[in-house]
């Protein structure tokens, strides 16, 4: 068994707080806040990488991460004082502040601190708290990392119990049952399937497969976060490698006799999965389409590849 993601665990000097930026140590939660601020908290996890030939680092996809992080907001009725374009000010804000010059995972997180009396009418279209921090992480992208998978006992939440497309942290113990599961029987990760059998996504991270040449991935009213990934992967597959992309209801069983199954995600990057439930993905290697998507995504989120420049927020002012 390995850890799935090697993220350093060193702090922020300064993450950015209800307007200010303030050092990491002084950015602290009352603790009796914990308790009634579990669950009331949506957030975004938003990756910027480092590219050393410019000396620039480029946030990927920022606005669209900004726009769920609003949907999510809007969804459980938290009204933010901030609009996005302060919060896309305040992430550049707190990266040069920080100084960041490496591979980062940024994440955006509004969250009520139930400071007040712990009442869900408190929180009605109340102004959540807004923090911004950051922390290094190794990129896996070109490694050509592969998970054996398994399809969990445990079901994904639905839409009407507690939405897939909020990303609320409460929804994550869903995730997380799957991925203890499997985790401690052996495997890398889980493949969670909605109320009628059908797959959703992994445990953090949307699903590919290559069925007959065909992409196809579970649509978003299936039990699955609107993963910004997912939306790169659909273009690059349509639009760069001129393949067919269905977006459909996936039975479980389709995940055995498949071409290849891959997954992709802002923390995931993008992964192979080369065994579900112990069956072997077609000879158990990570395949032609993950390759060449893998090759494409490390390409453009590192500013290597120039298309699709709206995709990249850069951090720092252009040295040249
Ligand atoms: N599904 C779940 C459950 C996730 O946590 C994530 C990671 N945010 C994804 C999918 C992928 O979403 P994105 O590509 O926007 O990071």
């Amino acid at each position: 068994m390995s850890a799935r993601f090697d993220y350093s665990t060193a702090p922020p000097a300064y993450v950015w707080l209800n307007g200010k930026l303030v050092p990491w140590a002084e950015a602290t939660v009352p603790v009796t806040a914990m308790g009634a601020s579990g669950g009331l908290a949506v957030f975004e996890g938003v990756k910027a990488y480092w590219n050393p030939a410019e000396e620039q680092l480029y946030i990927v996809r920022l606005d669209a991460h900004l726009k769920r992080l609003y949907d999510s907001m809007k969804i459980v009725r938290m009204v933010p004082s901030y609009r996005p374009e302060e919060l896309a000010a305040a992430a550049l804000d707190m990266l040069r502040a920080n100084q960041i010059r490496e591979d980062t995972y940024l994440r955006p997180v509004a969250f009520y601190d139930g400071v007040k009396l712990p009442s869900f009418r408190y929180t009605v279209g109340a102004a959540p708290d807004i923090c911004l921090s950051a922390m290094a992480f190794h990129t896996h992208l070109l490694q050509h990392k592969a998970k054996a998978c398994a399809v969990s006992s445990w079901t994904r939440l639905s839409d009407n119990q507690s939405p897939p497309r909020v990303k609320v942290m409460s929804n994550y113990q869903n995730n997380r049952l799957a991925f203890t599961e499997a985790f401690v029987d052996g495997y890398d990760d889980a493949i969670l399937l909605d109320e009628r059998g059908k797959v959703t996504e992994a445990t953090g991270a949307c699903l590919f497969m290559v069925r007959d040449g065909v992409v196809v991935t579970p649509s978003i009213s299936h039990g699955i976060l609107e993963s910004v990934t997912r939306d790169t992967v659909i273009r690059l597959c349509r639009d760069v490698l001129g393949l067919t992309v269905q977006e459909r209801e996936v039975d479980r069983t389709e995940l055995y006799v498949c071409e290849e199954v891959f997954l992709s995600g802002t923390g995931e990057e993008v992964t192979a999965v080369t065994s579900v439930d112990r069956l072997p993905v077609a000879d158990g290697q990570p395949g032609p389409v993950f390759l060449a998507v893998e090759r494409l995504y490390h390409d453009l989120v590192r500013g290597l590849d120039r298309r699709y420049p709206e995709w990249r927020t850069p951090v720092y002012e252009p040295t040249s």
